[in-house]
């Protein structure tokens, strides 16, 4: 830092030029996060100040958060599950395996693993070594789906929890969620239900998948408001079926105006529980609805036009990301970058990654298809 400050003008000026180094997102193909919507960074602003890890200073920011823990409870099939608003999908997966070990240590103290599907987000990794615990990947199936005999292979009577899916990051794809919870009822382990990506599209897509709350076995749910929830970075949510595993969390904390805290963070904004707040209220059901029906709609038209080139998706797409099987995967990939399209690739199998958030629009698409045909159309002149 300089001894010196600088003039407001001179600091707009350095922000603008770092801000336009960045790219935009209307040709974002590759991220989970989206645009905000205009509301949410509305109410972001608003509560810019505000501290929900000392709530008695807050009492209005801190209403706010109790009824958006209750409205995604409602979404999620249990209007009385309680929770927080976390600062996204690897806070709340750490902070829902924290209490199932926590849970599980209280009658062992053991308790060495979790199992998890090979296609689980790379937090579960850093899960493992936080908490100390072993990390087990079970197979998937030709579906992607987790498969439900190699997760019965590695569960023992040291495991802490059982995870499954609900929109896998890289395909989109949704676990047994009913069989796991079978499972895990059976052998009484807690079952955690990753909805980071899922939890905002699922209930809106009105298919007969069963994965939330109104399963069973599933004591914990993530959903990140910050991905197809249109709200603000950094929205999470992290939800519990019962009371007892978020106090399993809590800590004292001496000079707060509440004596127990049971978020990972200590400090942490109101903004963003605002922004989502403020977004599923302006929104509602049918908003959100209208918003996935036409994620999936332009889903549908990328794999339809990808056919006609002969290219296949690697699973028939569940919600709005697409693994694309082409030629030459880094070549396609470059090419498409050097047009300015941002696009991933998938481990296992290897593939095109493309998710269709709300920031794209039908002609964005057509523009990113034309330079798909070429691209590929140039892998195959290759060979
Ligand atoms: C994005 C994602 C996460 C991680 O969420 P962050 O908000 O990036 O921490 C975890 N699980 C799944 C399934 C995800 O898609």
């Amino acid at each position: 830092m300089k001894e010196e400050g600088i003039s407001t003008e001179e600091v707009r000026r350095i922000l603008a030029g770092m801000r336009e180094k960045d790219y935009r997102y209307d040709r974002f193909l590759s991220t989970m996060c989206t645009v905000p919507h205009p509301i949410a960074v509305e109410a972001h602003d608003l509560f810019m100040e505000t501290n929900l890890g000392d709530p008695g200073l807050f009492p209005g920011a801190s209403e706010i958060e109790r009824l958006v823990i209750e409205m995604m409870g409602e979404m999620l099939g249990s209007p009385n599950a309680v929770g927080y608003v976390s600062t996204g999908g690897t806070e709340s997966n750490i902070q829902a395996i924290h209490a199932a070990r926590n849970a599980f240590r209280r009658k062992s103290p053991k308790g060495g693993n979790i199992v998890v599907p090979q296609s689980a987000h790379f937090s579960f990794d850093k899960i493992g070594d936080l908490l100390n615990l072993e990390v087990r990947k079970a197979r998937m199936d030709a579906d992607l789906k987790v498969d439900l005999d190699h997760v019965e292979d590695l569960v023992d009577r040291e495991t802490v929890a059982l995870v499954g899916i609900a929109g896998t990051t890289e395909f989109g794809q949704v676990d047994p969620i009913l069989e796991l919870s079978e499972m895990a009822l059976d052998r009484g382990i807690y079952l955690h239900v990753d909805a980071a990506f899922g939890g905002f599209v699922l209930p809106f897509l009105g298919s007969r998948n069963r994965w939330n709350f109104e399963v069973e076995g599933v004591k914990s749910i993530t959903i990140d408001p910050h991905k197809m929830g249109m709200s603000t970075i950094p929205a999470g949510g992290l939800l519990f079926r019962e009371a007892e595993f978020l106090n399993l969390l809590a800590t004292d904390t001496h000079y707060l105006t509440v004596a127990k805290q049971a978020s990972l963070t200590g400090t942490r904004s109101g903004a963003s529980a605002a922004a989502t707040y403020a977004v599923m209220m302006r929104l509602g059901r049918s908003g959100f609805v209208d918003i996935v029906n036409r994620c999936m709609d332009l889903t549908r038209h990328l794999v339809t036009q990808a056919r006609k080139m002969g290219i296949e998706p690697v699973i028939e797409p569940v919600m709005n990301v697409v693994c694309l099987n082409v030629d030459d995967l880094p070549g396609v990939r470059s090419r498409l970058m050097a047009r300015g399209w941002h696009v991933s690739v998938s481990r296992e199998p290897q593939a095109l990654r493309i998710i269709i958030m709300p920031h794209i629009t039908r002609p964005n698409l057509d523009l990113f298809l034309e330079d798909l045909s070429t691209a590929t159309g140039a892998a195959t002149s290759a060979r």
